[in-house]
């Protein structure tokens, strides 16, 4: 029979370590230590950890492990960015970025291996869903990045979960993520330095306005009207756009903070001023970002890009209603860096 794998040290939040520790009759205070050696010491066993008993090394060793993930591809783009496919202890391979910006060093991560939403021009989905990641899963690849910075002193600052995956759809392994992360004692990374992107699944929306968190929000969009938004993301026949912006609502009210909606541009599909007009129509009145992306090429997918000049007419649109908006700058463009590229093109070369 196959050994069944034990849980990820790094998938507990701090009280739920201490909480284990009283169980197995140790001191709570162990708990803090134990944080430290996992994410300011950065240790790779439970050896390690010199200051923490034989015994409870051994406790630990026996109901944990510390994931440690085989790193089978680093590509470094010219621009910094550095993508990485990191091996799980099934052999499934998942991906991780990370981006250098002005104002710090940003690791996108990965919730999934694959996406179950079917988006029609997204990389990540094909093939569908394999499997949740674990709470330590996700964690573990903003260590991992950041023992790779260790190497020359800098820090991981924020975090975007935008990697391969629906968030939202592995939801209390995401939360349990944004609670370690954020920790002090953990990898004090601040909420407003974290962000998280979902594809529209209404109930979760609600959920994670009542948590009340100081995270920043971001919906995939990338339609202005219901029909479209059909076409492009079947999600929306399930959940549909008019109540989707009434979660929005929601969450904007619930949480007074700012929503950013991302707006893929595809060319031909929802590029036109038209479509720039209709959407200014659809978040009147919301506090909130438009973030426009320029479509990444998807060798499987037929979206073509919008022209530089329609994109920034598309933007002067959306100002002249007042709204805020950017245009995605393009991280890793020679690396294959947008999300599930890497790991399809893996995986084309494993069938092959
Ligand atoms: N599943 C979550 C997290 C993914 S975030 C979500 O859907 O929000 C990645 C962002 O890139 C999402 O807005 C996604 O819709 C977008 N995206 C995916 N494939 C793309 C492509 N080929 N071109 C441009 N944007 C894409």
């Amino acid at each position: 029979m196959k050994e069944q794998q034990k849980p990820s040290i790094y998938s507990l939040r701090l009280e739920e370590l201490e909480l284990w520790l009283k169980e197995n009759g140790e001191p709570k205070f162990r708990s803090t230590q134990i944080f430290e050696w996992l994410y300011s010491k950065r240790i790779s066993s439970f050896e390690d950890m010199t200051n923490v008993s034989k015994s409870l090394q051994d406790k630990l060793s026996q109901a944990f492990t510390v994931t440690t993930m085989k790193t089978l591809i680093k590509q470094e783009s010219k621009d910094g960015t550095i993508k990485f496919l990191f091996e799980l202890h099934d052999g499934y391979s998942i991906e991780t970025v990370l981006m250098r910006h002005e104002y710090g060093n940003s690791v996108c991560v990965t919730t999934q291996v694959g996406c179950r939403i079917g988006c029609t021009f997204c990389a990540s989905t094909l093939g569908g869903l394999k499997r949740n990641l674990e709470a330590g899963e996700i964690v573990a690849q903003v260590v991992n990045v950041q023992k790779a910075l260790d190497e020359t002193g800098e820090r991981v600052s924020h975090v975007v979960i935008m990697g391969i995956g629906e968030p939202f759809d592995n939801y209390d392994a995401m939360l349990s993520f944004l609670k370690i992360i954020n920790h002090d004692k953990a990898l004090n990374i601040g909420a407003r330095h974290i962000t998280v992107s979902t594809s529209g699944i209404i109930p979760k929306i609600y959920a994670f306005a009542d948590e009340q968190l100081q995270i920043n929000f971001a919906l995939s969009l990338h339609a202005p009207n219901t029909e479209l938004r059909s076409k492009l993301m079947p999600i929306n026949r399930a959940y549909k756009l008019d109540d989707l912006m009434k979660a929005v609502r929601y969450y904007v009210e619930k949480t007074g903070r700012r929503i950013s909606f991302e707006y893929g541009l595809f060319g031909g599909e929802n590029d036109t001023v038209a479509h720039a007009e209709e959407l200014a129509k659809l978040i009147k009145g919301i506090k909130c970002h438009v973030n426009l992306i320029p479509v990444n090429y998807v060798p499987e997918r037929d979206y073509v890009r919008t022209p530089k000049e329609q994109i920034f007419e598309f933007e002067r649109t959306l100002k002249k209603h007042g709204i805020n908006v950017t245009i995605r700058r393009e991280h890793g463009h020679d690396i294959d860096a947008a999300c599930g590229q890497l790991r399809a093109k893996e995986r084309q070369e494993e069938t092959r």
